[in-house]
């Protein structure tokens, strides 16, 4: 199994949730939504296997962490994975697009002077904005759309500028999640939570209710929910060497 957007440090009982995690074999990216918080959430997480934290800054708080960038782009170097970062254009945080922007760039600029990055990226009401970023930044690393929302003929545009994408269950769960879903290259899809922000009766998604959407892709893509793990294991293997051939220079 894998979750590759979760909150791990907001849980009430994190070290819980790392333990059951583990003892489940899955996979988890812990996503931090500050720099600091990735420094506590690495002493957490310590050696655990299968369980990776990805350095980031929240664009719902840009407004008022945004003094922390320069920390952020320090600490890109430290990590293969950068989120959460991206761009919230939803009416509450509309207004602070412009700044959200700026550091957006900052940390694209950070992640191509480190020869990329794997970032996991949020775009709610601001896909094309995000992707406008993005293709401004061709070297910044390989994008993994979270929770994507965007129209189809953004999907597309996203498809054709090289991004991945991690789904859900919640957004598994509604017709257009569905079908945005079904139209994405299987080759570059991953399972997420986003728990324990995304929630379910009540109840935070843990890392291992990815297997709602392992059951999910299943229908949408005609295979056994071993296939479905199989496929996912595959891509995640396929995206780290990505990765790692960059890093070699090799790509
Ligand atoms: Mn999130």
């Amino acid at each position: 199994m894998i979750d590759f957007h979760c909150h791990l440090d907001l849980y009430e009982d994190p070290q819980d949730v790392l333990r059951q995690a583990a003892r489940r074999r899955c996979f988890v990216l812990a996503v931090t939504t500050t720099p600091l918080a990735w420094e506590g959430t690495r002493a957490l997480v310590g050696s655990t296997h299968g369980v990776k934290v990805a350095v980031g800054l929240h664009p719902e708080l840009a407004v008022t962490r945004h003094r922390e960038i320069d920390k952020l782009c320090d600490l890109v170097s430290e990590t293969p994975y950068v989120g959460e970062i991206g761009l919230d254009g939803s009416e509450r945080n509309r207004s602070s697009l412009s700044i959200q922007r700026q550091t957006f760039e900052s940390v694209l600029n950070a992640c191509e002077s480190n020869r990329g990055r794997i970032m996991t990226i949020h775009s709610r009401g601001a896909a094309s904005l995000v992707l406008d970023h993005l293709e401004a930044h061709p070297k910044s690393g390989t994008p993994v759309m979270h929770w994507f929302s965007g129209t189809q003929s953004e999907l597309a545009r996203a498809i054709d500028l090289g991004c991945w994408f991690s789904v859900g269950p919640a957004m598994l769960r509604g017709a257009k999640g569905r079908l945005l879903a079904s139209l994405m290259p299987i080759e570059r899809v991953l399972t997420e939570t986003d728990g324990p922000i995304a929630r379910r009766r009540g109840h935070a998604m843990m890392p291992w209710d990815v297997r709602e959407a392992e059951v999910q892709l299943g229908t949408l893509w005609n295979r056994s929910t071993t296939g479905v793990q199989r496929l996912l294991a595959r891509n995640l293997r396929n995206l780290f060497s990505t990765y790692e051939h960059r890093r070699s220079g090799c790509a």
